[in-house]
């Protein structure tokens, strides 16, 4: 057994994480909950003064917006759409067959118009360009969304469907830019507090196929994406727990979204994944969050 597989072992036999019979679909226990809330909480705090408006978000957005946020041209191998039964009395007589005799039953299912959320800040520019052209100061805001990408894994640290809390900052170059820097400072500060380990690196995404490669190694040559790693999964890599993500002016464009000055708005984002650093803190301080530091337990305000 190698030792990645241990470690999701052993949270499953804690019972802190509950198996479903699918890689990277989890249930949590209430040792799991309360440790996410205390980052969350922390996670407020760290932005507390900034003024950012609060949007939360269920796991799913319109197709259209989906559509036009052009996940699929990068990303096709991630995406999970949602569809449903439509049917009448004869159709469901015919599926309720197809299912006793252990038959494909899905072929027939129709699309809902929903594609579940792959990114928290997808669902707020659309929101944002609505409202018509920035102020002078931009906008800011934190955001969360539960997330799904089809990536089927034993690796504990990547989930299926797992929750992304965001600050999002939309407005000139030089307020975006500014963000970032400020917030790749506060990210280390946040990390440091949590006692974790961790270093920051320039990162890229998983784009798809032969094009994806051109992005991938445009996105590290530009330096758009920095991650703040932590050692979670012994013996592979570091994990990404934080993502620190400059787009330019790509949903400014997309959405039509213009700065007071009427030039396309940039935007920025830092992303935290909530369930890897639940799971960082646990592979770091121990499975009972009873016994952690003082000051992590403070910073948490676990009580
Ligand atoms: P990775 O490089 O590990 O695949 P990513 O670069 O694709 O991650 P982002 O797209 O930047 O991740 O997503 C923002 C944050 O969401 C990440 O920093 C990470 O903490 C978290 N996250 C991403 N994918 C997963 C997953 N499959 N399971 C749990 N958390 C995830
Ligand atoms: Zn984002």
């Amino acid at each position: 057994m190698d030792m990645q597989t241990s470690f999701r072992q052993r949270l499953i036999a804690e019972g802190i994480l509950f198996p479903t019979g699918v890689d990277g679909l989890f249930g949590r226990d209430g040792r799991f909950e309360a440790v996410f809330d205390g980052i969350d909480r922390a996670i407020t705090a760290a932005g507390l003064g900034d003024g950012a408006e609060v949007m939360r978000f269920p796991p799913a957005m319109a197709q259209q917006t989906f559509e036009k946020s052009g996940y699929m041209k990068n990303f096709p191998h991630f995406a999970g759409t949602v569809h449903c039964f439509c049917g009448d009395d004869r159709a469901h007589h015919q599926l309720m067959a197809q299912m006793a005799r252990g038959e494909d039953w899905m072929g027939d299912q129709q699309p809902a118009d929903l594609v579940l959320t792959p990114a928290a800040c997808y669902a707020v520019y659309p929101i944002v360009a609505q409202r018509g052209t920035l102020g002078d100061d931009g906008h800011l805001v934190d955001v969360s969304s539960y997330c799904f990408r089809h990536e089927p894994s034993l690796e504990p640290t990547r989930m299926q469907l797992f929750r992304m809390r965001e600050y999002v900052r939309i407005g000139t170059p030089a307020q975006v830019l500014a963000f970032r820097e400020d917030w790749m400072r506060r990210g280390q500060a946040f990390a440091t507090a949590l006692g974790l380990p961790f270093e920051v690196d320039v990162a890229n995404d998983p784009f798809f196929g032969r094009v994806g490669k051109l992005m991938a190694d445009n996105q590290r040559e530009q330096a758009l994406k920095f991650e703040l790693l932590v050692p979670v999964n012994d013996g592979l890599g570091p994990t990404a727990c934080l993502s620190f993500n400059y787009h330019m002016t790509y949903f400014g464009d997309t959405w039509d979204i213009r700065t007071a000055d009427g030039a396309p708005a940039q935007t920025a984002c830092v992303a935290f994944g909530m369930e890897r650093l639940v799971l960082a803190m646990l592979k770091h301080h121990g499975l009972d969050p009873a016994r952690w530091p003082l000051s992590v337990r403070e910073t948490l305000a676990l009580g």
